[in-house]
């Protein structure tokens, strides 16, 4: 027991130095970016560098996103275990996706209703929510459409994430959550390796039924939290 408190302490220390370095991180990828994209517009340059300047871009790039995976909502602060509102969290991540989809012609339908409340951090379940709901989006190549609802069955809450994207077969649908496991030429293979493990951490299963050519459907199950005192000294 008392490794584990020492865990779990580690874990906190080391989560809350990663949101400090990705907030502090950031910026400056973003300016260097914005300094590339300048420079390689100059006609000045020799022929040979001109693919220098789309590789540097690239590898930025590749920066933010793991950084995105990891720390979309994340705080440089302690990570606190609070009752959640669904609706509320929704509300959030919808404000972050919708976005997204309209750029790659997608659509949201969600249905959440309030007092939905399950025990855990806000940051990181909205952490958990998103990279599901990215990769959504990221299978629909053009029109399709991502449904979430949300109801309360047997003492616990459960989520459906169902899209119309490009489905998986059984060989992927395995390998889910495996680090670094991605079919992407601009994946990182982290998004659903730190969703598994958030909602592990709040006492959550995750389960995915895909079908190729059809879509893909991932259904959470967290306990609700009026049948789950014990977790509010939990940190994670
Ligand atoms: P990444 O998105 O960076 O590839 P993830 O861990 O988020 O990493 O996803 C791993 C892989 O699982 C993806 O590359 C994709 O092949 C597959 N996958 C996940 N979600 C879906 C989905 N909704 N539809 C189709 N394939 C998916
Ligand atoms: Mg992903």
């Amino acid at each position: 027991y008392n490794s584990q408190l020492q865990r779990s302490e580690k874990m906190e220390i080391i989560s809350q130095l990663a949101a400090s370095v990705a907030h502090e991180v950031r910026n400056p990828l973003q300016v260097t970016r914005g300094m590339l994209q300048i420079l390689e517009k100059r006609h000045d340059i020799p022929p040979k560098s001109e693919n220098f300047y789309k590789l540097a871009i690239d590898e930025l790039d590749r920066a933010s996103t793991i950084i995105t995976d990891f720390l979309t909502f994340a705080k440089p602060q302690m990570e606190q275990v609070n009752e959640l509102d669904l609706a509320d969290e929704f509300k959030h991540v919808e404000g972050l996706i919708v976005p997204l989809a309209n750029l790659q012609g997608g659509r949201l339908e969600m249905s959440v209703p309030r007092s939905l409340r399950i025990m855990g951090n806000s940051s990181k379940l909205k952490q958990a929510l998103i990279n599901i709901i990215k990769n959504s989006i990221e299978a629909m190549e053009g029109s399709g459409v991502v449904k979430i609802w949300a109801y309360e069955e047997r003492e616990q809450v459960v989520i459906h994430i169902a899209d119309s994207g490009a489905g998986m077969d059984e060989r992927i649908l395995e390998r889910l959550g495996e680090p670094y496991f991605t079919n992407k030429t601009k994946g990182t293979g982290l998004g659903l390796m730190v969703t598994f493990r958030i909602i592990e951490v709040m006492q959550g299963t995750i389960k995915f039924k895909s079908q190729k050519g059809v879509g893909t459907e991932a259904m959470i199950r967290f306990p609700a939290a009026r049948y789950n005192e014990t977790n509010a000294e939990v940190t994670i």
